[in-house]
């Protein structure tokens, strides 16, 4: 399948992995917009939010549960942090195979723009 998320995920392009498990993996985003900026992503590939079925659940909690964990990491827990999932063109997503930004590191915004 020719999706860039989904290369990276099986290691056909090289990308910077500070989490990895069978259904999941997480790397810095190439072009960060905060100090932290990891994808999170599912190995599955699921284009957008829409395609999500209640299968799917379960792996979609799971991206928490490691933000939770990266966020620790990273020591941006007790500072906060941002968790973003675009969808589609309003939202500006350019990559369609499902990924939650963590953005942390510093002060951000609201509303986005
Ligand atoms: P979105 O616009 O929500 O679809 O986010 C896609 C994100 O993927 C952007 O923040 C890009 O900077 C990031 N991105 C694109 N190509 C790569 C890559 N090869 N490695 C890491 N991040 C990437």
């Amino acid at each position: 399948m020719d999706c860039l998320f989904c290369k990276i995920a099986n290691k056909q392009i090289s990308s910077n992995i500070v989490y990895e498990d069978d259904e999941i993996a997480a790397f810095t985003d190439v072009s960060p917009k905060a100090p932290v900026h990891i994808l999170i992503i599912p190995k599955k590939h699921i284009p957008t939010v829409l395609d999500l079925t209640v299968e799917d659940c379960a792996l979609i909690g799971r991206l928490y549960m490691i933000a939770n964990k990266i966020a620790t990491d990273k020591k941006i827990d007790k500072s906060g942090f941002r968790l973003v999932m675009n969808c589609n063109r309003d939202a500006g997503q350019s990559v369609f195979h499902i990924h939650l930004h963590m953005l942390g590191g510093r002060v951000m915004s609201w509303p986005p723009g």
